[in-house]
């Protein structure tokens, strides 16, 4: 993001808060919901353009705040049509974003951390480790910047928190950045229907996920027992099965929603017909839908995909228990648009320029 020093980037404040700045320079409070409806609604990058803000009050804001964008440094498109934005930040990390198409909307998979803790042992972007938390606007502009970029006449409507960092550990910035998303009067316009927190399982959030937002919840499972997701996703240590599926069932569930479960497959790992039957099993009392994420191997990881016919058994038996169960297709594989990858790779490649000075 570009900015002066001095200045604020102006996606940083709520709208509360700038009307508060406003008041303090005798200006009325209403004209912060006309100028965030100049930035998100009509996604204007100048006050000067803001032509129902009083021409004196202008100067004053240029002079104050900045509307900042991401620095794009990249995009891959996949042979299927998923684009992947890899974004610069202003202190050099990097962070992306990957944009789904599908069959009549876009689907945007958003970070909210550089990098991750949780150390899932089958996921490329934890092994960048933690860099840092994103901030509300680093959040925002990644949705606020591609539904600008996006000419198409087919919507993005959905959005998921799916790309790099664990959410629910980034969680005043998250909510901050779902209230904008999701208002539709001086925000984005996203319903809370069609935004989607997935997480490891930080149970200790939950609930205040629950009362603070009204958005879906995605659980990224993986394991039917807590040796085998001790060893794949290091935070069922600190809270196990029993206590996230605990939590799962007192998340609130608006109109008929369900808890999405994500599975990813791994091959003589988490992939027997005994886990598809716990499976089933441990997500009875739960209204829940299950994803199958077959893994895609990758250099030097110790995991591999199933055999088709692994994959097909494993949804079998939940769909006879009568699960919906999904079983992902992996959008844009040829860009490595999964989990973290493009942001490592370009990670990679510069250190290996910078080891050949
Ligand atoms: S799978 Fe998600 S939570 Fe786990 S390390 Fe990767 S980004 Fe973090």
């Amino acid at each position: 993001m570009k900015h002066s020093d001095k200045k604020i980037n102006i996606l940083e404040l709520s709208k509360e808060r700038f009307a508060s700045w406003l008041e303090g320079r005798q200006i009325e409070s209403y004209r912060a919901a006309q100028v965030f409806k100049w930035i998100y609604l009509r996604q204007a990058d100048r006050f000067d353009l803001m032509t129902d803000i009083a021409k004196d009050i202008r100067p004053l804001l240029e002079d104050h705040f900045t509307i900042d964008r991401l620095e794009t440094e990249n995009v891959e498109t996949s042979i299927d049509g998923s684009r992947k934005y890899l974004f610069k930040l202003e202190d050099g990390e990097r962070i992306e974003s990957v944009l789904i198409p599908e069959r009549d909307h876009y689907t945007l998979c958003i970070s909210s951390q550089v990098g991750c803790a949780q150390d899932c042992r089958f996921c490329l972007t934890a092994s960048g480790g933690f860099q840092r938390n994103l901030s509300k606007a680093e959040i925002v502009s990644q949705v606020r910047d591609i539904k600008n970029e996006l000419q198409d006449s087919m919507p993005l409507s959905n959005l998921v928190f799916m790309g790099m960092g664990e959410p629910l550990t980034n969680y005043k910035n998250l909510v901050a950045a779902i209230q904008v998303i999701t208002d539709s009067s001086f925000g984005l316009g996203f319903a809370s229907r069609r935004v989607t927190v997935s997480t490891a399982g930080i149970v200790s959030r939950l609930a205040d996920l629950g009362r603070d937002t009204r958005v879906n919840l995605a659980i990224s499972l993986n394991a039917t027992d807590n040796q085998t997701r001790n060893r794949i996703m290091p935070i069922n240590r600190k809270f196990p099965i029993e206590k996230l599926l605990k939590a799962c069932q007192q998340f609130p569930l608006l109109g008929g929603r369900r808890i999405t479960f994500e599975y990813v497959l791994l091959k003589d790992v988490n992939d027997s017909v005994e886990d598809a039957y716990r499976l089933a099993e441990l997500l009875r009392p739960i209204k829940s839908k299950i994803n199958l994420i077959p893994f895609n191997s990758h250099e030097g990881c110790q995991y591999q995909r199933p055999n088709e016919d692994t994959i097909l058994r494993f949804q079998k038996i939940l769909i006879d228990k009568n699960y919906t169960v999904m079983i992902r297709q992996s959008k844009g594989q040829d860009i490595s648009a999964a989990c973290g990858q493009l942001a490592v790779k370009t990670a990679d490649s510069k250190q290996k320029t910078d080891d050949r000075g």
